[in-house]
């Protein structure tokens, strides 16, 4: 009887199994875009199980208001102006009343601080006039306001009505590139990549979970993707540093 050589038997046990749907997984050398993309929701999960929202607030218009300022400037300085502003225009009616230089006075550490006031007061105006002092949920209709980009407007369509967006922020463009689900060409190529990627029910928890992880692990310099618990689990032969495109 002819004796195979153990390869040959390695084949044939496979096959065996194979057909009876337990075939052993032949290794590979990392995790492939998908399955990283699922190992990123289940440890983020894990990791933040809350994900209460940054910015101080309390309705829709403070949301609008915190993330307007946000721009080019970080969610802890904004935090500490909003408390004297929205106490001195707490509704679209009372902000569009103050003058520009009230709200500039209010905001004047913040980056851009001028843009921003004339922003914030021309902005509430419009609220009052169209749309009756109430913020509109819908994209399109955010966008068209003073200093609100798909950004901001994606930010308050999750986190104030509830409805399913990608908010693409620094820490995100970043990390979608270093746990190669994107390409980095562009904020928009990001937030296409990671719609497509993660379930649409995950979205408005995920943004926030990732802009956790980036800001506890993850800084903007280079790194030797070695040093973080995502990055060593997804790729656990890395060794050179990742570079990664700025938005
Ligand atoms: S190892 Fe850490 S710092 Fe480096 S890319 Fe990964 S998460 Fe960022």
């Amino acid at each position: 009887m002819e004796v195979k050589n153990s390869s040959s038997c390695y084949k044939l046990v496979r096959l065996a199994l194979a057909a009876l749907g337990s075939a052993p997984k032949r290794s590979r050398p990392g995790l492939k875009k998908r399955e990283r993309a699922q190992r990123i929701l289940q440890r983020l999960e894990e990791t933040y199980p809350e994900t209460p929202i940054p910015l101080d607030h309390t309705d829709p218009f403070t949301l609008l208001i915190a993330v307007l300022l946000s721009a080019q400037c970080t969610d802890k300085k904004v935090n500490e102006v909003t408390p004297a502003l929205f106490t001195a225009g707490p509704t679209p009616a009372a902000m569009a009343a103050l003058d520009e230089e009230t709200i500039l006075n209010h905001i004047r550490q913040l980056g851009l601080a001028k843009t921003k006031a004339r922003n914030v007061k021309k902005l509430a105006q419009i609220l009052v006039t169209a749309y009756d002092g109430e913020v509109p949920a819908s994209f399109e209709e955010l966008e068209a306001l003073p200093g609100v980009g798909h950004k901001t407007a994606s930010v308050v369509m999750a986190q104030a009505f509830g409805v399913p967006a990608f908010p693409v922020d620094t820490h995100i463009h970043r990390l979608a590139q270093r746990w190669g689900l994107s390409s980095g060409d562009s904020v928009q190529r990001t937030e296409r990549d990671l719609k497509q990627l993660f379930p649409e029910e995950a979205w408005n928890k995920l943004h926030l979970q990732i802009i956790f992880y980036g800001r506890e692990y993850c800084t903007a310099r280079g790194c030797d993707g070695t040093v973080c618990p995502l990055c060593t689990e997804l790729y656990p032969n890395r060794r050179k540093p990742v570079i990664w495109r700025k938005p």
